[in-house]
């Protein structure tokens, strides 16, 4: 009888888990949508074979929240991208990196100007084969209550196993996973497994090596994992970012020396651009911000 009622307790948990893993995938849904008034428009185009460069043309900005004579948070922004460039965008804080990297997914729309991807007005092109062709890997990983398998697969349909455990170990993650009882079964969530943040952000570079994006949008992390699972994950992005094109807000200074070239972003836009060594030279706003030993530095 134990044993019954024990498979039945189970069986209840798992239902439960079930119905709560699909609101769970709506509310990521509502999470990752951010505003619903933004849609194809009627004679959208499919981004399709693409081969990843980015560029802003004269883009002016600012949010729908904000008042009409509020200056522009991007005040004519134009850059470029080239394929399979990896770029590390810097400057202090509040001077709109984050705010770039939301626009190239179209979680918001530019007032003025223009952004391309592969010379595509990505106004004109539909949101789902744009958003298909970008990875995004964010400091606040955000998973749902599923397993761990579900997480991954998430945006992706028809995987098979060998795609899952490819994933995973390209992320630095299948150990950690493979230590659950359940392996990829395992419920993650309120209900299930508690992860820790480097594990998060495996499972959500697992899922960008799944997905296979050529276009990376990274959000690095300023310090809150503990240094073993710093490492792994960095090895993992390293791993990621070969052969796309790659826009990184970038904290670590070896991510910055690493990058084809560094974007120094201020509030009065666009500072300065180049390697590393180049900037230094410069001994402008980069060498300032790389030599006042700010906490504020790189933002
Ligand atoms: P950074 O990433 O360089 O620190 P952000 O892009 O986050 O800068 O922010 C740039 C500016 O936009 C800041 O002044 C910030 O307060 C403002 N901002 C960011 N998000 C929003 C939002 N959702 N609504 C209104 N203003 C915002
Ligand atoms: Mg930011």
């Amino acid at each position: 009888l134990n044993t019954i009622i024990a498979t039945v307790n189970r069986l209840v948990e798992f239902t439960d888990q079930y119905q709560k893993g699909i609101t769970g995938i709506e509310r990521f849904n509502e999470v990752m949508n951010l505003r619903s008034d933004i849609f194809d428009r009627e004679d959208a185009k499919e981004l399709k074979n693409v081969k990843g460069s980015i560029v802003f043309d004269k883009v002016f900005f600012k949010y729908p929240d904000q008042a009409e004579d509020d200056p522009w948070i991007l005040d004519n922004i134009s850059f470029n991208i080239n394929v399979g460039e990896n770029i590390a965008l810097v400057g202090p804080s509040g001077a709109g990196k984050s705010t770039i990297t939301k626009l190239i997914p179209r979680f918001y729309e530019v007032n003025k100007g223009e952004i391309r991807v592969d010379g595509i007005n990505i106004n004109n092109l539909t949101l789902e084969s744009l958003r298909n062709n970008i990875g995004i890997v964010q400091q606040d990983v955000y998973l749902f209550g599923g397993t761990i398998r579900e997480n991954i697969e998430y945006g992706k349909e028809n995987t098979t196993d060998e795609e899952i455990i490819e994933a995973s170990k390209l992320a630095g993650a299948y150990d950690f996973i493979m230590d659950f009882p359940y392996g990829f079964d395992t419920y993650i969530g309120e209900r299930g497994v508690k992860l820790s943040g480097g594990q998060k952000q495996r499972i959500s570079i697992a899922r960008v090596f799944l997905k296979n994006p050529p276009i990376l949008i990274l959000d690095e992390a300023t310090s809150s994992l503990d240094n073993t699972s710093e490492a792994i994950v960095q090895e993992s992005l390293e791993k990621l970012t070969k052969g796309r094109t790659t826009l990184t807000i970038a904290h670590r200074l070896s991510t910055i020396i690493n990058a084809d070239s560094i974007i120094v972003l201020t509030e009065d836009g666009i500072a300065e651009r180049g390697s590393h060594h180049e900037l230094l030279d410069k001994k402008g706003v980069y060498y300032k911000l790389y030599n006042s030993n700010n906490e504020d530095l790189f933002g």
